[in-house]
Parts: C-alpha cells; structure tokens; sequence
C-alpha cells in the first residue's frame, strides 16, 4: 500500500494527484489552458501529454484525486454526469444487451436509458432496488449492467451495494453505482464490491453551484483502459478549468459534507413535527425504507431531504415560492440551499412514465448556511 492510500479521507481530497507543481513549485495544480504539447522529436512525449481530447495535466490531476477518494486504481473526468454515463454505457454494452435501473432513477439518466440508448437497441428494465428478489427476477442472459442509485433523487430510497454486487456478478454483470448523492465522504462502492462508481460531480464534488462535470472510477486497470480509449474516442471530456473548479471543491469535501449532514438532521426534525408535512423522505430517519442499510453503508444520512404538503401540487409549488433563503431551482450538493418541485421540474421529464414522482413532493438540497437561519425561512415558507 502506497503511504498516500493510508492517509485520511480529507487529506487524500487535498493532496492525490496534486504534488506540487515540478517546475514553479505551485502547490494547486495550474489550469493548463492548451490544447496541443510540443513534441521532442515525433512521438517524444513530455510526459504523455500529446492532445487535451487525450490527456491534459490539470484532468490528470482531478483523474488521480477521484480514484484516490472514491479507492479506485482509475479515475476518469468528462463534461457531464451524462457524458460518463453514456461513455460507461457505450464501453460496456452492445446492442441487444440489456441493464436493471432504479426504479426512480434520476430523471435524465432516465432519458438517456429511454430515449436515446434503447434506439440503439440497449434494453432496459426499471426495478426498485430495495427489492432484491425483483431484481433477481429481472436479470436476463443478456443482462450485462445493474444501474445503481442510492440515495436515490429524489425519493431517497435505498439499495443494499453489497448484495447487489453478489447479484450482479453471479449473473455475469457488472454493478455501477452513482454515488452522486452520497458523495465518497459518506459511501465507498468500490469497497462494497461495486465495478463502476459514477459521479455527477456538478453536485457535491464540485460543491458550489459553478461548474458542471462528471467523473466514473473503477477498481479495475483493464476497464478503466476500455473506458479511458471511449472517452477519447467519444471525447465528452471535462475541459481543464472545469477540471480545476472540481478539484478545488473536492479539498473541502469532507468538511462540507459535515455541515450538510448536521443541517439536513435539524431539517428533517422541523419537517417531521409539522402540521402541513405528510411524510418525509430521508434516510436517517428509523421508519425509512433502506435505513438499516443505509446505516451500515454510509458513514452519515447526507444533505438531500424531501417532503409531501398536505394540500396536493398547488400547496407544494406555493412552499416552493414562499422560501427566499432556499433558493428555487434545479440541482443540488452545492453550499447553497435549494429547493424545487421534482414534478414540474428536474423530474419533468419523466411525467407518465412508471418512474413519475408524486405531484406534492417538494425536495430539499440543504447547504451549509447558519441552521437557524434555514429553519426559520422553512418554517415561514410552511405557512
Ligand atoms: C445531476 C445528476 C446526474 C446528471 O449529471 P449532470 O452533471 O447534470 O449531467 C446524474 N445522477 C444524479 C443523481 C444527479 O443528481
């Protein structure tokens, strides 16, 4: 074990991959704004750097950092969640293959699966993942994937990694889980026999709300190299500026996610004794679905909550547009609270479908503001 894999959660986040800069000494890795590398002679490479699509010294070193948290060998960066997610799927599906997804998994990876992957002949079958029998009882010989949310957006259900990993393998498959709203301070798939972690690393990673990015890690040299060769062959890879944004969220991480954990706890204590909140979704509390799972999983119940009003959609918009400090948009992991109604919005896109969200949910991203100060906007924007 190298000395650098020993190290702590936070001091891994500040320092793999960032060994301070060889020539100037700078201790961030700098935004290497290029596109092309001089060569020493033809194919003389300083340091493997030939073309940004490839490789550029700045994703190089996001890359190395996210294998190093999330305990992976390979770390790869793209433009989007969405881009790795499709660069996952085109790696290790063929037409006629087919992939078990959550059954409410996040909205555009939803329409991803749906709309353009199955015209390319990927079969995709939604199951909820809590159920493991159902999920046994949907694997196929041509079953390649299992697609693993948890927490899942925006229900917050659960699914065991683990017992999935057992399913999986035994059928052949690989498991991929997006650990997006866990983030690897609070969960670890890699080391709960997951093949593939995801990131929409937009959210927590990035952590502020200023860049968008995704990010898959693996524990496997042979397909981390397969995904390397088609995100440089599809090439939704993630520019070096949106690279450093990243990287410098991820040295906060752990202290961020603190925040986030103790803030949402106080959140859901307001939620759960009020008179216009029928049920809240949140994985620390004893009565969730998954909450045994959740507790031996994840190191903490992390920053997403959401909510049913009494008083139907019309009641849950108006919360929606009461709350001034929780700011009403789409999105999430960011040091700003948030809040949206999945139905008209980031879930909008599944509507009629057998993953559509109930129409009185409201869902919480809470940030790391002064707790009183986010209680007392939720209380007013309650009524
Ligand atoms: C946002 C999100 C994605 C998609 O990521 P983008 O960066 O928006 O492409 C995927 N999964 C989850 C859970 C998300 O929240």
């Amino acid at each position: 074990m190298s000395e650098e894999s020993t190290h702590g959660f936070a001091t891994r986040a500040i320092h793999a991959g960032q060994e301070p800069d060889a020539a100037t000494g700078a201790v961030v890795p700098p935004i290497y704004a290029v596109s092309t590398f001089k060569q020493d002679g033809v194919g003389g490479l300083r340091g493997g750097y030939e073309y940004s699509r490839s490789a550029n010294p700045t994703r190089t070193a996001l890359e190395e950092c996210l294998a190093s948290i999330e305990r992976g060998v390979r770390g790869l960066a793209f433009a989007s969640g969405l881009a790795a997610t499709d660069t996952l799927l085109r790696t290790v599906c063929a037409p006629g293959d087919h992939v078990i997804i959550p059954g409410d998994a996040y909205g555009g990876t939803y329409r991803l699966f749906a709309r353009v992957h199955a015209k390319w002949g990927l079969e995709y079958t939604p199951v909820p993942l809590g159920d493991l029998d159902a999920v046994r009882a949907a694997i196929r010989p041509t079953t390649k994937l299992i697609w693993c949310e948890t927490p899942t957006n925006p229900l917050l259900g659960i699914a065991d990694i683990a017992a999935l990993a057992e399913i999986a393998h035994g059928a052949g498959a690989k498991l991929a889980v997006d650990n997006t709203f866990a983030s690897p301070y609070l969960q670890t798939p890699l080391e709960l026999g997951a093949d593939i972690v995801m990131h929409s690393t937009t959210k927590y990673l990035g952590g502020h709300s200023d860049v968008v990015g995704g990010a898959l890690v693996v524990s496997d040299a042979a397909l981390g190299d397969e995904l390397a060769y088609h995100q440089n062959a599809i090439g939704g890879v993630a520019g070096p500026f949106d690279s450093w944004l990243v990287l410098r969220g991820i040295k906060t991480l752990a202290v961020r996610m603190e925040k986030h954990c103790s803030n949402a706890a106080a959140v859901v204590d307001l939620l759960t004794s009020h008179r216009n909140v029928t049920h809240v979704f949140y994985p620390g509390l004893p009565d969730h679905p998954g909450h045994d799972v959740a507790a031996k999983q994840m190191r903490g119940f992390g920053g997403m909550v959401s909510f049913r009003v009494v008083g139907g959609e019309s009641d849950a918009l108006a919360v929606c547009e009461r709350a001034k400090l929780f700011t009403l948009g789409e999105s999430l992991g960011g040091v700003e609270s948030l809040i949206e109604h999945p139905g008209r919005m980031t879930h909008a896109s599944v509507a009629g479908s057998e993953l559509e969200v109930p129409s009185d949910l409201v869902r919480l991203s809470v940030g790391i503001e002064d707790v009183d100060d986010l209680l007392a906007d939720l209380r007013r924007a309650l009524g």
